[in-house]
């Protein structure tokens, strides 16, 4: 039993409008699902990715409108890595991003979204196949690819965590820096010493991360998690996936979603994203 890989990403921010254009019309992602958090449903929960919303081109947001901004800390990503096709792509979004790029070398430009979030444009030219959505905008030689990596803050020592290479397959390369093989794509996953302030959660920070099981495996997973770590949560149904959760020995929270069923489950592929989606228990609170 494998993980199939990265499924998505789920970040907060305090303003709905702003995160849609910036991810939809300066990165080019698709707008592929706007619905709301079936836990707090007062909250929208908007979803970006490639043409398809494929898993491991998914970003997340949970919309807290005018919520202050938070900051990462201990268990918390701080970064996250998103591919384009080359280094060569570097220049078109240094341009394209102009104030929001905060630093650049030779492989990767740093730059950060309207809540703060940091996020990082890396060569994704070591074998991951390409999550594209269409803009206008951006021409394909240069659309991003899906996410590569992130990286969170660790209070602990960057010794191999047992939890992630012999409970989950991650293999450690080494010096906290680990690597998941999916089936079909890789992601790379790591700790950084965190920062000697408390993290907080709020506008531009990472709720949690979630990897992608087969459907029918799901199960097994939640009993393994129980079996070597204590506490996961039941599945949950989120309408497009079903979903558990749990932390990481290190504080940050992980969730295993299902491949299945996807996002063209309530709207035809060619209209992802256009209405809003809402859970059939919250669909009486439409006028809200
Ligand atoms: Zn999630």
């Amino acid at each position: 039993m494998r993980l199939a890989g990265l499924h998505h990403v789920t970040m907060i921010t305090g303003d709905a409008q702003e995160n849609v254009r910036f991810y939809a019309d300066l990165l080019g992602l698709r707008f592929v699902k706007k619905t709301v958090n079936f836990d707090a449903p007062e909250a929208y929960h908007l979803y970006f990715g490639d043409e398809q919303g494929t898993p491991g081109s998914i970003l997340t947001w949970f919309e807290f409108p005018g919520a202050a901004r938070g900051r990462a800390g201990i268990g918390m990503i701080h970064v996250l890595q998103l591919g384009v096709p080359g280094a060569d792509s570097l220049d078109f979004w240094a341009a394209r991003l102009g104030d929001a790029v905060t630093g650049r070398d030779e492989r990767s430009l740093r730059f950060a979204d309207p809540d703060g979030l940091a996020l990082e444009l890396v060569a994704a030219d070591d074998g991951n196949p390409p999550l594209r959505a269409s803009n206008p905008d951006v021409p394909a030689e240069h659309a991003i690819t899906g996410l590569e990596g992130a990286r969170a803050y660790s209070a602990y020592a960057p010794v191999e965590e047992g939890v992630l290479t012999q409970v989950l397959g991650f293999e450690h390369l080494g010096r906290g820096e680990y690597r998941l093989q999916g089936s079909e794509r890789h992601f790379h996953w790591a700790y950084d010493p965190a920062p000697h302030v408390a993290g907080r959660q709020g506008a531009g920070t990472v709720h949690h991360i979630a990897w992608s099981s087969r459907d029918d495996e799901q199960l097994a997973w939640r009993e393994r998690i129980a079996d070597a770590d204590g506490y996961v949560s039941d599945v949950r149904d989120r309408d497009y996936f079903r979903s558990i959760y749990f932390r990481e020995p290190r504080g940050v929270l992980f969730e295993i979603a299902t491949d299945g069923p996807g996002f063209a489950l309530d709207e035809d592929p060619e209209h992802l994203g256009e209405a809003l989606k809402l859970p059939s228990q919250h669909e009486h609170l439409r006028d809200q």
